[in-house]
Parts: structure tokens; C-alpha cells; sequence
């Protein structure tokens, strides 16, 4: 059975980035969703 994308990423239990795809580190003061590459980025 394919799923769609977008239920594969809901139904994982890890968070993804939604910038590039890349399983975010979970950290228990994490509120955002971004893996720490794209972090990175946007905090420059
Ligand atoms: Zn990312």
C-alpha cells in the first residue's frame, strides 16, 4: 500500500524538518521544528 508523503512524515515518530527532510533531534526544551542546519541558517 503507498501512503502519501505527507501521512508518512505525520505517522513517524520522530520529528522532521520541514525545510530539507531531515529526522530533528529531539531536545526536551525544543519547541522548534527545524533541524540544526536549517536553525543555523536562519539565525545568521
Ligand atoms: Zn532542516
Amino acid at each position: 500500500m503507498l501512503q502519501s508523503p505527507v501521512e508518512f512524515f505525520r505517522n513517524l515518530p520522530k520529528k522532521v524538518c520541514p525545510e530539507c527532510g531531515q529526522t530533528v533531534n529531539e531536545q526536551a526544551e525544543s519547541y522548534l521544528m527545524e533541524c540544526d542546519y536549517c536553525l543555523s541558517k536562519k539565525s545568521e
